[in-house]
């Protein structure tokens, strides 16, 4: 079972309502936030697929395969103004 959490930029307002802020397991995936700097956004992808045996999934920006991300885990910078971001109340338990 994975865990998602809220995500706040006390510097610039930046939030992200629905984040893994590191790596989570489900049943079937495991999640890792990345950081794409030129989406100036953070995204969870699924970095690992459980079905049928394991799978490893190479990070990449949702929005092009061109986007260099890296890979974010809390505490770490925002990825707009560079402060370190506030974890907030733990949101929602997803498998
Ligand atoms: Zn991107
Ligand atoms: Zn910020």
């Amino acid at each position: 079972m994975g865990t998602t959490y809220s995500l706040l930029c006390p510097a610039c307002g930046y939030a992200n309502p629905e984040c893994c802020a590191g790596v989570e397991s489900g049943m079937m995936v495991t999640l890792s936030t990345v950081h794409c700097a030129t989406c100036r956004q953070l995204y969870d992808v699924p970095v690992l697929e459980l079905e049928r045996g394991i799978t490893e999934i190479p990070i990449r920006c949702p929005n092009s395969a061109k986007h260099a991300v890296v890979r974010w885990r809390h505490p770490a910078p925002c990825p707009v103004c560079g402060h370190i971001l506030s974890k907030l109340a733990e949101r929602a338990i997803w498998d």
